[in-house]
């Protein structure tokens, strides 16, 4: 048998069992070895029954004097009690539905017994412990244990494959094999950071001798997981800076002219990053650049600056935005911005699409889909907007020379990649926006193949946003603000929670996200029957007709409509300054940055704004993670604190990336990040075809073939 073998070889696999390790992706020898423990439990003390105490989880090592199946009334119910003895005491063990350990432990046997002590009528019992027979003449040495009398494994769980079984199976295998996995890493790399060789690794992550080789272990495959995403990411970056693109030089008076046109005075922060974008579309290269910047620092400003650009070289535009109402808000701010600027301006969505030419100037008509594709492919359309649809083979461009997207956080490594290559003539430039702070972390990984800016100030000043954990009980008087604040003229947001699928009851997905809308549409009716009969009060969700989405957005922005009550998910971006009170409801369902990203839609007109927050108090942790967003200002801290809370998965949605978890729970480790990074780019300046480290570039070419960042 060889590491390539198939698991089906291995005596003790059957059909039944071939097929239910393809399911978690394991076919191989190899891939066996390589499915990896969650946890551990530490079973390597061994005690004495008369040291055993009630609760507490132990191993002990006795010999057996009776076992024996009960009777019992219930149907598929079996109780097995087994007596036990060593020399400082008796007590007993019993197993559920486990009739056939019978057949296999016998009085007089020795065993190991691992489990949790609990007590019953007839005093300290072992429940439902782990067992493992020990041989007559077995030496007792830690490595002869698989399931009790060390640190043993237990993995993912997976139905009808238990962690016994693979320990069973994989115990054997790692004799026979941990000798033969050839070293992935570079012999300097191993050493200069102290890491586990591979074959000690891959031993000591299955049965680790002590917690702390556990530890090495997986820090071992962390390191090597990342590393590989790095060399992945680092590719693909230069992989871009090889492509040509034609280089679009600086109309600094055209700029200049919108910059004097504009209302406001350009930030300092802004200047710097639109120069430096604009210094990035002069070389020959394409750009490939996250801008951050929070919410109302002015990002749109900088994005007119770099089209009106890209559009006086000959080139056009696509801007992308997470929603039609987003795209409708861009429509008419750009239209806005840009009305001196003689550019034709396109917005393509679902029902209307719409146009605004640069005669009409800010007049904004409707033409139809065929016209304004057809116009954007003879490129008179100079900036086309909209959703996802912009991506669609049915879009075609004469010559785009950049993409915008406006928080596109699902974007993926790969889909970015892809737009540089949507344009049929030219290599577009590439612009993402986001209000969302990226951790340090994710910057340097997932979003790794991007050159980073930040616009670190505000225009207007810092906002006051007054956050306020509000028990239930203090409902009333959150009401009575609001009440005042609407008769001074001011309006207020709603936001309700979305109902995660998970929560719902099992058989009854909820892709669609109905669950959400049903929440919005009963938190409306009792706030305009019950609480503000006085006011107006409208309620927007994302199944909503377009049409109707876009009227209650205009309403509430002209001040007909005192209170909205929203869905989360359509409201990211709007821009409505006259708010000054946000009640989010639920607030423990969301995540630290989103919740940040709703409180900076409100105040913007620098009056004293207030950010209330209705929670769950039976939901663990919720106090203290809300307590920290009522203290901390500061996004990046907050993102930061939500990647070590909840994870990655809610920076890039929740598709599975195909990372494994060993890696993935190492994203938030910025040293290892860091390390990892440098030591790709090393290596990558070294030998960039990987030609001298044959198991490297083969450990690479498996890992791109498994990783997705779409
Ligand atoms: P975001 O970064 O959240 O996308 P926007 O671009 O929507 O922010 O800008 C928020 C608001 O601030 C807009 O109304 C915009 O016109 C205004 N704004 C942008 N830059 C400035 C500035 N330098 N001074 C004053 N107001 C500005
Ligand atoms: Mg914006």
């Amino acid at each position: 048998m060889q590491l390539s073998t198939l698991v089906g070889e291995i005596p003790k696999v059957g059909p039944v069992y071939i097929k239910k390790l393809e399911k978690m992706g394991v076919r191989t020898i190899r891939d066996l070895l390589f499915y990896f423990p969650n946890r551990y439990e530490d079973f390597s003390n061994l005690k004495r029954i008369a040291q055993l105490k009630i609760n507490e989880t132990a191993c002990i090592k006795a010999e057996v004097i009776k076992i024996e199946n009960q009777a019992t009334f219930k149907r598929r119910f079996s109780l097995t009690k087994a007596v036990i003895k060593d020399s400082s005491g008796t007590m007993q063990a019993t197993w559920f539905n486990q009739p056939y350990l019978v057949q296999s432990i016998k009085p007089g046997d020795t065993v190991c017994l691992a489990g949790k002590i609990s007590i019953g009528k007839e005093g300290a019992f072992f429940s439902n412990p782990v067992y493992e027979k020990i041989w007559a003449g077995q030496n007792n040495g830690q490595n002869e244990f698989t399931h009790t009398g060390r640190i043993i494994p237990v993995y993912p769980e997976i139905r009808g494959v238990s962690s016994r079984w693979l320990r069973f199976i994989i115990k054997p295998l790692l004799k026979e094999f941990a000798n033969k996995i050839p070293e992935t890493l570079p012999e300097d790399i191993v050493k200069e950071n102290n890491l586990l060789p591979i074959k000690t690794a891959i031993s000591e992550i299955h049965f680790p001798s002590t917690a702390k080789m556990a530890e090495k272990a997986k820090y071992r495959f962390a390191f090597e997981e990342l590393f590989l995403l790095e060399l992945f990411v680092l590719g693909k970056k230069k992989e871009i800076s090889q492509l040509k693109t034609i280089p679009m030089p600086i109309k600094v008076e055209t700029i200049q002219r919108l910059v004097k046109s504009l209302p406001f005075k350009l930030t300092d922060s802004q200047k710097k990053v639109a120069w430096r974008i604009l210094k990035d579309m002069e070389r020959n290269r394409p750009m490939s650049r996250l801008l951050q910047g929070d919410v109302g620092s002015g990002k749109t400003v900088v994005a007119a600056m770099a089209g009106l650009n890209v559009i006086k070289s000959g080139n056009q535009v696509a801007f992308m935005a997470p929603t039609e109402i987003l795209s409708k808000q861009h429509f008419d701010t750009l239209g806005a911005l840009l009305q001196d600027c003689r550019i034709n301006i396109g917005l393509l969505t679902s029902k209307t699409d719409k146009f605004i030419s640069k005669k009409l100037k800010r007049q904004a008509v409707e033409i139809s889909r065929k016209k304004l594709l057809e116009d954007t492919l003879k490129g008179e359309i100079d900036i086309l907007i909209g959703t996802h649809s912009l991506i669609q083979d049915k879009v075609k461009f004469l010559k785009l020379g950049l993409v915008i997207l406006d928080e596109q956080h699902r974007f993926g490594v790969e889909q970015r990649a892809k737009l540089h290559r949507a344009g049929k003539t030219i290599i577009p430039h590439l612009l993402s926006m986001t209000a969302t702070p990226i951790p340090r972390t994710l910057a340097l990984t997932i979003y790794g193949d991007l050159d980073l800016s930040l616009i670190d100030q505000m225009p207007k000043g810092q906002r006051k946003v007054k956050t306020l954990l509000v028990p239930q009980k203090d409902r009333k008087k959150i009401y009575k603000l609001i009440e005042e604040e609407i008769n001074k003229g001011r309006q207020a947001f709603v936001i309700c929670p979305r109902i995660e699928e998970k929560e719902l009851e099992e058989g009854q997905e909820d892709k669609s996200g109905w669950s959400e809308v049903k929440a919005v549409k009963e938190e409306y009716e009792r706030l305009s029957k019950e609480v503000f009969p006085q006011f107006k009060i409208a309620m927007l969700h994302g199944k909503m007709p377009t049409t109707e989405k876009n009227k209650i957005m205009k309403d509430f922005k002209r001040r007909k409509t005192d209170i909205l009550v929203s869905t989360s998910v359509v409201e990211v971006g709007i821009d409505i300054p006259n708010t000054t009170v946000m009640v989010i409801e639920g607030a423990e369902r969301f995540g630290l940055s989103q919740l940040h990203q709703f409180r900076g839609r409100i105040g913007r007109q620098g009056d004293q704004a207030y950010c209330l927050l209705f929670y769950n108090a039976r939901s663990k942790n919720a106090y203290a993670r809300l307590k920290a967003l009522a203290t901390i200002d500061n996004g990046l801290k907050l993102a930061e604190m939500d990647l070590k809370i909840r994870g990655p998965g809610q920076f890039l949605g929740t598709k599975q990336w195909g990372l494994p978890d060993i890696a993935m729970n190492a994203l938030d480790d910025f040293s290892l990040v860091e390390k990892t990074r440098e030591t790709a780019q090393d290596i990558l300046t070294r030998d960039p075809e990987l030609k001298n480290l044959p198991f490297l570039r083969q450990r690479l070419i498996s890992f791109r073939k498994n990783i997705h960042l779409e």
